[in-house]
This record gives C-alpha cells, structure tokens and sequence, in this order.
C-alpha cells in the first residue's frame, strides 16, 4: 500500500478529533514516555515500552539470580537470537530462518560485507553512495585494507548509483533511507538493477525496520542489516539484525568464526564448522538482558497486527510527516531553515530533515527545541533531524512540537550561549 497524500488538518482540535478517531493510538499507551516530552527521535533511540522493564528485571532477578547458568537452557536464553530474528523477519518480509540477532549493525556488516565479495571472487568494487553513513563507508574501508586484493570502494552520488553499476561491482551497499535526508531508496527497483549485472546487493535497514513495509522477499534480496534500539524499540545498544536470502545461506563464509557459529559449540572440535543458515553469523556469547528488552519490545508489532500492522503504520506516518511539512511552511516561514526532506511521503522514511542557513543557529535551535520539551537531534554539518515513531506519535504532538519551533524562532530563545556548547553525542 502506497501511502496517500493525508488531508488537511486545519487547527489543533481538528488534530485532536483525528488522532481520536485514529485506531492506532491504543499502541501509544504501551510506552512509557515521559509527560511534557515530544519525542521526535525515536529514529535514534526508540521509546521504552511500558512491560519491557519488569521483563528485564525478571531475567536477572530470576532467570539470571534463580536459574544461574541453567537458564541458558531453562530460559530459552541459547535461542534467543534466532526467536529474535524471526520476530524482525516479520517486520521486513524475510523468512523466519533468514535473520538472527547479533552484534552491532557495524559488525554485521562486516561480516556481511566480507562474505558477499567473497561470493563474487572475480569482480572487485563494493559500490556505494557518497552520502552513505559513516560507519558503512569505515567498516568497508577497513575490510577492503584488511583483504587486500585490490578492491575498491567506489562512491557516487544518489542519483547516479543505476548508472554506475557493471559488470566490476561485486556487491552494492547502501542504506534504504538517507540518515541526513530521510530520502528513501526503492528498493525492489534498485535490487534488480544491481542483479541484472550480477551484483549483490546489502541494504542497511537502520531507518527502515519498523518504520514502514520492507519486504525483502519480493525484491529477491540478497543481504541486509539493520538495528535494534532505533523504530525496533529495543533500548540503548541493543543488539542488531542481519538478513542472508535462503539462496545464499550455504555458500556463506564469514570471517568472524567464533564459537557460537560453529555447527555444534558444545562438542568443543578443534576446527571450524559453520552452523546451518544465519546461525553462523553468531559469533561470541549473546547480550541476554539487552535481547531480553528486544524481543519484549517486538511484541509491540504483533499487538500492531489488530491495526493494520506496518501498513496502517506507515500510512500514519507520512500523515505526521506531510502535517510537519505544512505547519512548518505555514508557521515558520522566514525562519533560516529550509526542507531537504522528499515532500512524496513514497519517496522519504519516517522522517524530516531542516537544514540550517546558519550552521551555528541549527545546533542552538535544537538543543533549545530539546530544553522546550520537543526532542529531535541535529547532524553535522547543519541538519536539524525530526523522526516520527508512528507507533507513539500522534497528530496534535506534530502541531505542538512546530509550534514550539516557531515560538523559538520568533522570540529568539536559541540565540543563548548555553545552546551553542557542542555536547558528545549531538
Ligand atoms: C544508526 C545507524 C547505524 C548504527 O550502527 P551501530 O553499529 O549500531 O552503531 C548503522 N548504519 C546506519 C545507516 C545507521 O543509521
């Protein structure tokens, strides 16, 4: 289902009415956000659902506390990634046994990226898009120098990246939706192209899983990755996903051996075997209490099913993108910012992005966006960054959060020298 323009909501009670009359909003009672707080940032770090923290504090006061080592067993703590994985597989239109839960985005990708030119030995250019985000760009980096057999990584811009695929590229990477832009890829189309010319194709889910409908399977894809704490909701560092089609599970060989990909870990051979399928991008112990808040969170999306699940998820959010769009123009008209978010609500993710005339005066606004109770997060070098979570999200937020916009555009109250401290994480 391909979203439709929303109408128009004129004033805040029209919104009032909407989101009332919005069978979604039952989802939102199941997190726990704090009152007085917008959160535009769940593209970032999802919000807690409210029965994640007595589930962790039960895996460690009982299952870790009571059951010890025993519930590596008792506890189903052993298949966690795997049950994990199916339940994301839902979410992104892959099969039950084609993701598992692992490690960080970085290092799936790693892996992935190494096992995928591995599988194309005579070609050598990973391509990829310059704007691609950073972490894919360095671990991509880092493996070409590691390997060392005259790859290269080749970046061009967006709408050149069709044109730049032939029969050299061994694998194209790229990440669905634009972390600066929220610009969307298709990508059913893209997948295609780059099979036509016999590329692999990794796609970086970061902004996509549990945001709108992915269905990998229907574009006959071949690898992606993806986070957990990000529309997942699965708190902060929790682990990632990664997605290998059946077609590649037995000729897959990833460089991280360790013990838990191994096809028995507790026969204690001395030489490597694979595990069957995606069990073999396992590498080392997994982080029990942190996939605990994952696949607890997850339950969120089956609760979605009742609503419409990721259809009547991404409807709303392009509702609450397209009502940004229009009260922002509306109300914020001279204000130094300017839209680089596609207005096509087809063509970007749960997401706008504000740039800044003033790089300066776009740190500052946020960080007194944040103080006003509106939380969104700024990208260097000048991008003012709004996620809409539609799971938690609902239409007179959006009208709150712009017209907090536009009141510290027109009293100034940015323009303070505590908002221009530059912190650590931005
Ligand atoms: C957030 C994000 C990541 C994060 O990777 P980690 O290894 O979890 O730090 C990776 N890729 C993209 C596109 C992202 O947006």
């Amino acid at each position: 289902m391909t979203p439709t323009h929303s109408p128009r909501l004129l004033d805040r009670a029209q919104c009032l009415e909407a989101d009332q009359g919005d069978p979604l909003r039952e989802l939102a009672a199941r997190f726990a956000l704090p009152s007085g707080v917008i959160y535009l940032d769940g593209n970032s770090l999802g919000a807690l659902p409210r029965h994640v923290p007595e589930r962790v504090e039960r895996a460690v006061r009982e299952q870790w506390g009571t059951g010890l080592i025993r519930s590596w067993n008792d506890a189903g703590w052993i298949d966690a990634p795997r049950r994990a994985g199916a339940s994301i597989a839902r979410l992104i239109g892959a099969r039950a046994d084609e993701v598992i839960v692992a490690d960080s985005t970085s290092i799936n990708l790693y892996k992935l990226l190494s096992a995928a030119l591995a599988l194309r030995p005579d070609r050598r250019v990973i391509l990829t898009e310059s704007g691609n985000f950073p972490t894919d760009l360095y671990i991509a980096q880092g493996l070409l120098e590691q390997i060392d057999r005259g790859h290269r990584l080749v970046r061009t811009g967006r709408d050149r990246i069709l044109k730049a695929l032939d029969d050299q590229v061994a694998v194209l990477m790229l990440t669905q939706v634009d972390y600066r832009t929220g610009e969307r890829f298709d990508l059913a189309e893209i997948t295609a192209a780059a099979h036509r010319v016999g590329a692999l194709v990794i796609w970086d889910l970061a902004h996509s899983a549990g945001a709108f409908q992915v269905d990998l399977g229907l574009a006959q894809a071949d690898f992606a990755v993806g986070c957990g704490y990000k529309y997942l909701n699965g708190g902060p560092g929790a682990p990632a996903f990664a997605f290998v089609a059946r077609d590649h599970h037995d000729g897959l060989r990833q460089p991280l051996t360790g013990w838990l990909g191994h096809a028995a870990p507790f026969a204690f051979e001395p030489d490597y075997q694979p595990a069957s399928g995606v069990g073999r991008l396992l590498c080392g112990t997994p982080p029990v209490l942190s996939l605990t808040a994952l696949e607890a969170a997850l339950e969120v999306f089956d609760d979605a099913e009742a609503f419409g699940g990721l259809a009547a998820l991404e409807a709303k959010a392009a509702c609450l993108t397209d009502l940004f769009i229009e009260r922002f123009e509306a109300c914020c008209g001279e204000s130094g910012l300017r839209l680089i978010t596609p207005r096509d609500a087809s063509k970007r993710g749960n997401q706008i992005s504000l740039a800044a005339d003033d790089p300066a005066q776009g740190y500052a606004l946020m960080q007194a966006l944040i103080d006003a109770g509106v939380i969104g997060d700024f990208r260097a070098p000048d991008i003012l960054r709004f996620g809409f979570a539609p799971l938690y999200l609902s239409r007179v937020d959006v009208w709150d959060a712009v017209e907090t916009l536009a009141r510290l555009i027109e009293t100034r109250a940015w323009d303070d020298p505590r908002w221009q401290r530059r912190k650590a994480v931005t």
